[in-house]
């Protein structure tokens, strides 16, 4: 098949380009910054004939995606604002979230040979923080964030909560769409929740690391104790496995996953791992001590089960980042 996948310099959206030329497929990686999708061409030269880089530079039209979207099979669309930095929550994330998935299921219709459209939501679109144990309960993917759009909004809304409305508002705009639209094409959307391990997108510096990766790096280097909001994670190359098997699967079709390992991880555990992985752990690790939160579930099994993804343990997935990152910094 040929793919296009958006988000292709992103953390996630690396590994789903790499799962898909791993198993032969064609793909169009679209990046806003043409260098970094230079770099990523470069540095995977045994699969150059199989992977071309498309610039993509602005969001808020159909028209950015029509060059994007020609002769593709299938479109993964990963890229969204992931950032808690920002000044205007609304022009920063939560409208680019909403017009990237507008424009390229807009994009797709017109073209006319897209069979299937797979989006990368979030847990933030599923969450809901006014719900709380006991009794004990389990997040499944039918659940929705309550969180209205003025809310997300709102001047003093934080940017955790505004990026929450952000994939929620994304996500049932692409639902609306297809409700709508009726395009040949079917939509499966995944919600994964805080997302680690290894990075395969072009990262320079151990600063540039992306938002979920630097939580851990900030415990292994010492640097802070992050807050867990939740207890789920998982993998990003099971995630990875997972947006494939959604691509693919006929069945797959107009479904919502929550992807999620069905161990729970705390930033106390994090440094656990740290410590117990590598010599200079001990010394190094950030002060304090974190419990799991352990009196809510998330369903992740189901989709294990209909996209046959199995999820690593949290221990290896740390390993994997902590043992990479050292390098970079290293050579930093
Ligand atoms: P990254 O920040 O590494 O990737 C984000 C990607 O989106 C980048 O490729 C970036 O493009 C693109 N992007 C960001 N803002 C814009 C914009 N305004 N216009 C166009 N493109 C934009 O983060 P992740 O890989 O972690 O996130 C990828 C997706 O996964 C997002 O949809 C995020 O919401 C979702 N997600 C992430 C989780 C996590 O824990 N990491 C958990 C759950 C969901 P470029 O490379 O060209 O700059």
């Amino acid at each position: 098949l040929y793919i296009l996948v958006t988000g292709a310099t992103g953390f996630i959206g690396a590994h789903v380009v790499d799962e898909l030329l791993r198993r032969g497929h064609r793909v169009r990686a679209a990046t806003r910054s043409l260098p970094k999708g230079e770099l990523m061409k470069i540095s995977r030269p045994q699969y150059a004939a199989r992977l071309d880089i498309v610039q993509v530079r602005d969001f808020s039209a159909s028209a950015s995606f029509t060059d994007a979207v020609q002769g593709v099979d299938g479109i993964i669309h990963v890229a969204s604002p992931f950032t808690y930095t920002t000044t205007d929550n609304e022009k920063e994330l939560v409208k680019p979230a909403i017009a990237g998935v507008k424009s390229v299921l807009d994009a797709a219709a017109q073209e006319g040979k897209v069979k299937r459209v797979v989006i990368t939501s979030s847990f933030a679109a599923v969450l809901d923080v006014g719900r709380t144990a006991p009794p004990r309960f389990a997040y499944t993917s039918e659940d929705w964030n309550p969180l209205t759009y003025e809310e997300a909004v709102a001047k003093d809304t934080s940017a955790v909560v505004a990026y929450r409305g952000s994939k929620k508002f994304a996500e049932l705009a692409a639902w609306e769409f297809v409700r709508e639209r009726k395009p040949g094409f079917d939509v499966v959307t995944l919600c994964p929740p805080m997302t680690f391990g290894p990075i395969a997108h072009p990262v320079e510096r151990l600063a540039d690391l992306n938002e979920s990766n630097a939580m851990l790096w900030a415990v292994a280097s010492g640097k802070e104790m992050p807050v867990a909001r939740v207890p789920f994670w998982v993998d990003v190359r099971d995630l990875a496995v997972a947006h494939v098997e959604a691509l693919v699967r006929a069945d797959a079709g107009g479904k919502r996953f929550v992807v999620a390992s069905p161990e729970k991880f705390s930033y106390g555990l994090v440094k656990r791992f740290v410590e117990e992985q590598f010599e200079w752990g001990r010394e190094r690790v950030a002060q304090g001590e974190q419990e799991v939160d352990d009196g809510y579930d998330l369903d992740g099994e189901r989709a294990g089960r209909e996209l046959g993804v199995g999820y690593r343990g949290f221990r290896e997935t740390v390993r994997d980042f902590v043992e990479q990152a050292v390098k970079m910094e290293g050579r930093e």
